[in-house]
Formats: C-alpha cells, structure tokens, sequence
C-alpha cells in the first residue's frame, strides 16, 4: 500500500473497518498507555468482529495485569498472517522491538497512532496527534470515529492509559478534553480507586529493594539544576529487579526543588545503558535525546545508547547541564 501523507483520524478508521484481520502492538518496556490503548483498540475491534491479535514487544509488567484482556496479551511475533499492523504509542519503528518492527517494510498495511511529535510518519496510514497527553485520548477518539460502543473493560484500559501519561492528570498535556473523555468513561463505572491503587500507590517489594540501593547513587551538578540517579548491572543482580520495577527512579531527582533536568541512567547490559530525561520547566528533553537517537515529549524522553555507564553519565550530564544553561539564557 502507498504510504499516506495526511495525518487522518477518519483513514485509519476506513483502514480498520475494511480489514479482516488486524494485529495490534504498543512499544518495547511498555508502559500504562502502551498496554491500556492496545488492550482497549483489541477489545473494540473485538465487538465488530474483527480477528485481532494483540501483543507486545516485551511481556505485560505485572502491575497491568489487572486489566480486564490483559491475558490476551502475547509477546513478540504472533503466528499467522494480519491484513494491518496498528502501531500504537512508537514514534519511530525502533520502539516496537527487533521482531516486530521487520512489519513495517512487510507486506502487511501498516497503520500507526501516536502522540509524539513525529517528523517522518513512518507507516501507510498515520495518525498523529501530539497535543494529545496520551495514546488512550486518540484511542478513545477513533472508537466514537467508529461508532464502537464502549463498555466496562474498554472504558478500564483506556482510563488506565490516560491516567498512566498524565500522571494522574498531573502533568502539562492534561487539557480540558482529557477530563471530558474521562467523565464519558467513568460512566462505565471504571474502578478509579482500585486502578489508581494498582499502577501509583500499591508497589511490589522489588521496588523498595531497588530504591533502597538506588537513592544512594543520587547526584546533583554543582549549578543545582541537573541531578540524576543509576542503577547498574551488579546492583540488578543482587536483587531480582526486571526493567518495571525501576519505572520510577527518575522521578526522586525530578522532584528536587531547583532541579530542571532529572536523569536516570540504567545499565540493560554490558555496554548498553537506557536514560531517561525529564525536565520541570523549560528545557526541551525531547531535544536533548533527540541529539543521542532517542525521542519523546518535551518534558519526558529518553535515548538508548552504547557504552559504559559512567561515560555514557559523562556525556549526557554534560549535555544536560549545557541545554539547562542555554534554556535559562532563553528564559
Ligand atoms: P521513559 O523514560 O519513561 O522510558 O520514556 C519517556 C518518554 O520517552 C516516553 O514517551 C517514551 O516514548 C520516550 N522514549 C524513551 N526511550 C526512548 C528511546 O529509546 N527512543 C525514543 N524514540 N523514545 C524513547
Ligand atoms: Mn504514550
């Protein structure tokens, strides 16, 4: 298939209302949004009766394994053949993973939806949307598109994702729109307790044992404006941590007064370190990991980058502490 210019909410409707079969995926070390808008977009072409497959690029973390068709989650390439692949919540195809990111040049039609801000849409019919907080907010938007009704377990995963890329409705993208989705889904008498209590407050014990040896590598740079934060191979040896329960180490730097830049650096094999860039104010860290092949949002982002953990620290606290000077130069 030609690969589509515009940017049409009402394309990749046409696109999914005329497949058979449709395979859905989020992105690799997904997160809330990821695993919500993939489980909400399978269950609604579900009710149309459509043949779905939904998976993933890494499994489910845990703490999402209370939604409601988070079981009919798999992981990797599934079997058989799928009329179109939907992309959800990557930016570029990277983000989906070694195996499934080989769909894009595939035969298949290859449909993406995002909210990062995109300079080369890379699929055959592209929705994009960064004034979105959210994937789930796009989601929600193709189902009235598509005049599919929503319900209890749809309305759970697509509150889930908004909830999730918000920050409980915290962070700047929260618009008046976010909330009116909202009120429309907590009409199908969404848990809001019980999901909160799931993916913010309730933490498995890993958690505490990684930010038991994490708090202590906490830095700050001598003009108090960057800090950041590690978590190295021996340190996720010594307790059985996986990726997820790290999520959050970040966000300890983040919230240090006249902090503006917050970094984490985590080491996910030898000679392979993932940072991920949040900012308070002003500094574009999208930028900022644009410039090391990563991406994201203005106030959070992240790049994956080979080398060893301190020089990869090196490099980036240098780069953070030359963009937090210039942005203040700007302000
Ligand atoms: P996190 O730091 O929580 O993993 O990611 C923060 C944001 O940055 C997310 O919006 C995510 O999509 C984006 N991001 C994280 N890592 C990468 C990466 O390696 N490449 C790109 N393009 N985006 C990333
Ligand atoms: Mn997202």
């Amino acid at each position: 298939m030609q690969k589509m210019q515009t940017n049409s909410i009402a394309a990749v409707a046409r696109t999914l209302k005329e497949a058979d079969s449709i395979l859905i995926s989020g992105h690799v070390m997904p997160d809330g949004d990821s695993i919500g808008s993939t489980i909400a977009l399978g269950l609604a072409l579900g009710k149309i009766d459509k043949n779905v497959a939904m998976t993933s690029p890494h499994q489910v973390p845990d703490i999402y394994k209370f939604l409601p068709g988070s079981n009919c989650v798999q992981q990797g390439m599934p079997e058989g053949k799928f009329d179109v692949f939907v992309a959800l919540d990557c930016s570029v195809p990277d983000r989906l993973g070694d195996e499934l990111q080989s769909l894009v040049n595939d035969s298949v039609t290859v449909v993406n939806i995002d909210h990062h801000q995109s300079e080369k849409p890379f699929a055959d019919v592209n929705y994009i949307d960064s004034n979105s907080a959210s994937t789930g907010e796009i989601i929600y938007d193709l189902l009235k598109e598509m005049n599919i009704e929503l319900d209890k377990n749809i309305a759970t995963n697509l509150y889930t994702a908004i909830a999730s890329d918000t920050g409980s409705f915290k962070y700047e993208g929260t618009k008046p729109t976010t909330h009116h989705k909202i009120a429309d889904l907590l009409q199908f008498d969404v848990k809001v307790a019980h999901v909160s209590k799931s993916i913010f407050d309730e933490k498995p014990i890993e958690v505490f044992k990684v930010l038991q040896i994490a708090l202590p590598t906490l830095e700050v740079s001598n003009c108090g404006k960057v800090a950041w934060i590690s978590f190295d191979l021996m340190a996720k040896d010594r307790i059985s941590a996986k990726d997820e329960h790290t999520e959050e180490l970040v966000d300890y730097p983040r919230r240090i007064k006249g902090v503006e830049v917050a970094l984490f650096f985590r080491e996910i094999s030898t000679g392979s370190v993932k940072v991920s860039m949040r900012s308070n104010y002003f500094v574009d860290v999208n930028k900022l990991a644009a410039r090391f092949n990563g991406g994201g949002h203005k106030r959070a982002a992240g790049c994956l980058i080979d080398g060893g953990i301190s020089d990869v620290r090196e490099q980036i606290v240098a780069a953070a502490i030359e963009a937090v000077q210039r942005g203040s130069l700007n302000d």
